[in-house]
């Protein structure tokens, strides 16, 4: 994990995920996509026939990411292409191409630990998927892995006719919900250097970059091997309490008070009853020191008021 952000640059209000090797494993569901369809057209299995595929795939999405072809072109072309360069040329190269999505949809699948935190995340941020894919299968396939639900909007790019990394794709993921965030607020996290983190950054939104390799430091302002350690970075961030509120602790302390102190547990709030010996700064994080020698982060606290 790298983070080049200070904590309270971590304070992030609205989360915009993209699907593919970021949430779920695309390269896995391909390539048995792939192997299914040879089999629903009797094709026999050649080892070398995924690498065919892939190099051509790969020339055809960069010219789409270029502007060179349309969506529609992908669809026709990509499987017309490798079937000829097989010799099977006589196979409709559109109709193959239906049958490798549709496998697509059934061989996605998502870890459980991934769905756990996304349940987690949805109730402390606005969440939304943004995805460059085909409208015939990535609503499907966020269905398939049951995750739909979770997330206020689906941005899927041949849906809107626009993908990342262009503004407008970004601009269009901004209205769709009804709140509105400060750029600052908003996190990019994908796998794609150029489409997602590339594109955040000319949108002027924050990053993170999930990537499994060697992490690129320099590429986003976070870089995570795995996108399951985004939400220990990004929850439990300490806001600085206000002024006032610091003031008026910093009197009980003075005072050596014995209060009741209600706190923010992970399940139910508690209330003890102490006296603050001291407050402290440490690490952009404040505490206060306790009579039975244990520190309190400040933001933890709901209520103070002297025990009766
Ligand atoms: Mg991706």
């Amino acid at each position: 994990m790298h983070c080049s952000l200070g904590k309270s640059e971590l304070d992030f209000d609205w989360l915009l995920f993209d699907f593919d090797n970021t949430l779920v494993d695309f390269h896995e569901a391909s390539e048995l996509a792939f192997h299914k369809a040879l089999k629903d057209y009797n094709i026999d299995h050649v080892d070398s026939y995924y690498g065919i595929y892939g190099k051509i795939n790969a020339k055809i999405w960069s010219d789409f990411e270029q502007q060179l072809i349309t969506t529609e072109d992908i669809r026709r072309t990509r499987f017309t292409l490798f079937l000829k360069e097989i010799g099977k040329e006589d196979i409709d190269g559109y109709a193959y191409n239906a049958q490798y999505l549709s496998n697509l949809v059934e061989f996605t699948i998502i870890r459980p630990e991934v769905v756990a935190m996304l349940e987690r995340l949805q109730g402390s941020f606005k969440m939304s998927i943004v995805t460059n894919g085909l409208k015939e299968v990535q609503r499907a396939r966020l269905a398939k892995c049951k995750i739909d639900h979770l997330f206020d909007s689906i941005i899927v790019s041949d849906e809107i006719g626009v993908a990342k990394p262009d503004g407008a794709f970004f601009e269009h993921t901004m209205n769709s919900i009804k709140d509105s965030f400060e750029k600052e607020k908003i996190l990019v996290i994908g796998d794609n250097l150029k489409s997602d983190i590339a594109g955040a950054k000319s949108f002027g939104l924050k990053s993170c970059h999930i990537n499994p390799g060697t992490l690129d430091k320099k590429a986003a302002d976070i870089v995570l091997e795995d996108v399951l350690e985004l939400e220990t970075l990004i929850t439990n961030v300490y806001i600085p309490v206000d002024c006032d509120w610091y003031d008026y602790l910093e009197i009980y302390a003075m005072r050596k008070t014995i209060v009741d102190i209600e706190i923010r547990t992970d399940t139910n709030p508690k209330t003890i009853t102490t006296r603050i010996k001291d407050l402290e700064a440490k690490n952009k994080e404040e505490f206060a020191h306790l009579e039975d020698g244990s520190k309190l982060r400040l933001d933890k606290i709901i209520t103070i008021k002297p025990s009766e």
